[in-house]
């Protein structure tokens, strides 16, 4: 059985501990690998490891940092391929859904590649008499960057490619439910000449993430994961002196007027709710119908449903694979179990759907539900699987109140051929990334990804220059000179 190790000082490191955990193929339900769980020793290993790779990193040019990005790049296009199949091993989306993921994740490296301008201060003559200000970001030092399972190569790209180009060395502790991309990924890194120890991998749980977020060395934690664990991530890691990220759980609402072309709606609404099997904090998992558009979209939706090919996701004709572990699918399960109690209309019912000969695997058909109110547990909570919920309001006003009175608020959507309508939602929903005519509204690179509410706790966003400021600190400096020139003795706050 493969294990899948740490990765410190440039190398494969088996580690100390003696905890692992088992790392499945979700489309057969087999075990397929091991990965070693770090112990708190491993872990101050890796931390002290990037803490000595700070000064000699931090000290070469912007310029060499970005070229090491560059071949990083070039390797990543080269060994597209392998990553995919990785991912979607240990994960079950599809291969064409993995390359996506890995293809958005270049363009974050993309991005940082152009550190060397992004990275330029600003300079003011004359702020007085003879004397000249400038500032310039410095690097904070050791990064942690903690990720979840749905995304296991690019939600990690989404941020150590900006620290790494900011001059920061980083200590990436993936998901432990597909832990096998991060190795590949520091291989790669590697090979594209990143000196030993600048990135280093530790695999594990709850153990290891608490000697990161302790740790005295490390200065920063990037999370990505769930609201509850964030909220614990944020909190633990802002209490011992860190500057802390936590971009977390989500419930984006995706509303239908009754101008919009239904068509592109119900193709929209089965990508952004069943893709990835609704694994994706950026999944639409709330139809909203406004007034009378629900019969219709209903009806369309279900008949799309029924044409869904649901398989292994490296079967190049499946558009949606397993979830990812057992317990997931059960918990989803759950979900629907308590959808139906609550009294919400379960239209299409996926809980008993096994694919032929992979019946061992966990997968789940896709689910839809109709007529669900905002007081039910399927509204209220995030449930991270293919199931959608379809509600039925009135009016514009009234969508727009459900989008911003949820606890979540990560990303929003509006399907509409009015631009007046577009306009308001865009303005007054409360959510941090909004859609016109777009399901998923992820930004690009070149702007920051990040929820309101429940969704994020901190003050950044992660990538595009809200990504550069969270991983640099303004240092300015007010220069006199010549020397000789300075005034004399002064007690009083001096002015310009
Ligand atoms: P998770 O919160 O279970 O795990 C995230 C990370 O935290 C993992 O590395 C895990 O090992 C670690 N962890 C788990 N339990 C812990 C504990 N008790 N103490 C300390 N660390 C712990 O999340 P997940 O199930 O891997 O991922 C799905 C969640 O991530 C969903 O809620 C999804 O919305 C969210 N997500 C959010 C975004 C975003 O940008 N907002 C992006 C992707 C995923």
């Amino acid at each position: 059985m493969q294990i899948i190790t740490h990765f410190i000082a440039g190398k494969r490191d088996e580690g100390t501990g003696t905890r692992q955990g088992p790392v499945y193929d979700p489309s057969t339900g087999a075990r397929c690998a091991t990965v070693a769980f770090a112990p708190a020793t491993d872990v101050d290993r890796a931390v002290t490891c990037a803490a000595d790779a700070v000064p000699a990193w931090s000290d070469m040019t912007p310029l060499a940092r970005a070229r090491v990005l560059f071949r990083f790049k070039a390797l990543l296009e080269r060994d597209m391929d392998v990553l995919a199949g990785t991912i979607t091993r240990e994960h079950g989306k599809t291969l064409d859904d993995a390359r996506g993921e890995i293809t958005r994740g270049i363009e974050v490296v993309e991005f940082a590649c152009g550190s060397p301008h992004l990275l330029r201060g600003d300079f003011t003559a004359q702020v007085g008499h003879g004397v000249d200000a400038y500032s310039v970001r410095h690097p904070l030092g050791v990064c942690a960057i903690i990720t979840p399972f749905n995304f296991p190569a690019m939600v990690p790209m989404w941020m150590f490619p900006i620290a790494l180009a900011c001059g920061n060395t980083v200590v990436l502790k993936p998901s432990e439910k597909d832990p096998g991309a991060s190795l590949l990924l520091a291989d790669l890194l590697r090979e594209a000449g990143l000196p030993d120890g600048v990135f280093n991998v530790v695999q594990g749980d709850k153990v290891a993430v608490d000697a990161l977020l302790t740790h005295p060395l490390v200065a920063a934690v990037s999370f990505v994961g769930s609201t509850a664990i964030g909220d614990y991530v944020y909190r633990t890691a802002t209490a011992h002196g860190k500057r802390a990220q936590a971009l977390c759980g989500a419930k984006n609402h995706m509303v239908v007027m009754p101008d919009a072309d239904l068509d592109a709606c119900v193709s929209a609404l089965m990508g952004a709710a069943y893709g990835a099997a609704g694994e994706r904090c950026m999944a639409v998992s709330v139809a909203v119908a406004v007034g009378g558009v629900g019969e219709a979209l209903v009806s369309r939706l279900v008949s799309a449903i029924s044409a869904l090919r649901i398989g292994s996701g490296l079967d190049p004709q499946s558009d949606m694979g397993p979830l990812v572990t057992q317990e997931h699918r059960a918990r989803v399960v759950g979900f629907i179990d308590e959808g139906v109690r609550e009294g919400a209309t379960l239209v299409v019912d996926g809980r008993s759907f096994k694919p032929g000969g992979l019946e061992s695997g966990f997968f789940l058909g896709a689910s839809l539900f109709d007529h669900v109110r905002p007081e039910m547990t399927i509204y209220k909570e995030e449930i991270f699987g293919p199931v959608l919920c379809v509600m039925r309001v009135d009016t514009l006003d009234e969508a727009i109140r459900l989008v911003s009175d949820h606890d979540y608020g990560n990303g929003a959507a509006i399907f509409t051929r009015n631009g007046d309508a577009a306009r308001i939602f865009s303005a007054r929903a409360e959510a941090g990334m909004i859609g016109v005519n777009v399901p998923i509204p992820v930004p690009v690179a070149f702007h920051s990804f990040g929820g309101w509410k429940r969704s994020i706790f901190g003050d950044h966003d992660v990538y595009g220059m809200d990504g550069v400021a969270f991983y640099t600190r303004i240092k300015t400096t007010t220069v006199r000179w010549p020397a000789g020139l300075a005034q004399g003795t002064g007690f009083a706050m001096p002015v310009s």
